[in-house]
C-alpha cells in the first residue's frame, strides 16, 4: 500500500466514523484556551475543566490575570499537576500578552512561543483551535498513532512527525485530523495495550500487520 492510499483510507474512515472531532478542553475565547493549554501539560483535560471555571471567574481577562501574583493564582490551581510552575507561567503569560501584544493573544506559532509556558506543541494547539490556522500539534497520542498506522515513517521527534503529517493531510483537514488522532490514541490505540479488535483501522495498520499483535 502506498503512503497516499494509507492516508486516504485513514481520512475516509475518520470522516465516516468521527465526523465531529474537537478539543475536550472547555474554553470561551483565545485567552481562556491559552490558560487551559498551559494547565493541561501533564494533566488531564477533565481536571483542567474542573479548575478553569473558578480561576477565570476570578481573573476573567488577561489584564486581570496580569495584575495577579503567582501565589494568588496558585490558590486556584493547586489541584493541577506542577501548580507552582504553572502559576508562574500563567502570571508571566498574562503580563507578556498585555505588555507586548496590547492585551490580545497573538496568532502565530512564533509569537505564541514567546509566552511563558507555551512550547511548540501548545502554540500549535492555540493557533489551530483558537484561530483556525492550519497546524498539526504533535503530542504523545498523535506521535504514537501516526507511527503505528504508518502515516509517518522513521519519525524520531514530534517535529518530524508534524512535517510528515502536514505534507500529506489536506490543509483544510488539519484541525479535524489533529483531533481524530488524539481521540483515537486516547480511547482506542492506547499506549500499552491498543484495542486492535475494536479498531476500524486495523485492515491497513502497519503496527497490527507487522507486530504479530493479535488479541
Ligand atoms: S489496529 Fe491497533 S495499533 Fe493499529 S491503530 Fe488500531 S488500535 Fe492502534
Amino acid at each position: 500500500m502506498t503512503t497516499r492510499e494509507r492516508y486516504n483510507k485513514t481520512i475516509s474512515y475518520f470522516r465516516e466514523n468521527m465526523p465531529f472531532a474537537e478539543t475536550e478542553l472547555k474554553y470561551e475565547n483565545p485567552f481562556g484556551l491559552v490558560v487551559s493549554v498551559i494547565l493541561s501539560a501533564q494533566c488531564t483535560d477533565k481536571r483542567v475543566n474542573m479548575i478553569t471555571p473558578d480561576l477565570l471567574a476570578k481573573y476573567p481577562t488577561v489584564q486581570a490575570m496580569a495584575r495577579a501574583t503567582p501565589d494568588e493564582i496558585f490558590n486556584y490551581i493547586r489541584s493541577c499537576s506542577y501548580p507552582n510552575n504553572k502559576a508562574k507561567h500563567l502570571a508571566g503569560m498574562a503580563r507578556k500578552v498585555v505588555q507586548d501584544f496590547c492585551g490580545q493573544v497573538p496568532e502565530t506559532v512564533e509569537e505564541l512561543m514567546t509566552l511563558p509556558g507555551v512550547g511548540r506543541k501548545s502554540a500549535n494547539v492555540i493557533t489551530l483551535v483558537a484561530f483556525g490556522n492550519p497546524a498539526m500539534p504533535v503530542d504523545t497520542h498523535v506521535f504514537r498513532v501516526s507511527a503505528r498506522l504508518g502515516l509517518t515513517t522513521g519519525a524520531k521527534t514530534p517535529l518530524e512527525t508534524e512535517k510528515q503529517l502536514v505534507r500529506h493531510i489536506p490543509r483544510n483537514l488539519l484541525t479535524t485530523a489533529h483531533h481524530w488522532l488524539i481521540l483515537h490514541g486516547r480511547y482506542v490505540c492506547l499506549a500499552r495495550k491498543p484495542k486492535c479488535q475494536e479498531c476500524g483501522l486495523r485492515a491497513w495498520c502497519r503496527y497490527y500487520a507487522t507486530s504479530g499483535y493479535r488479541l
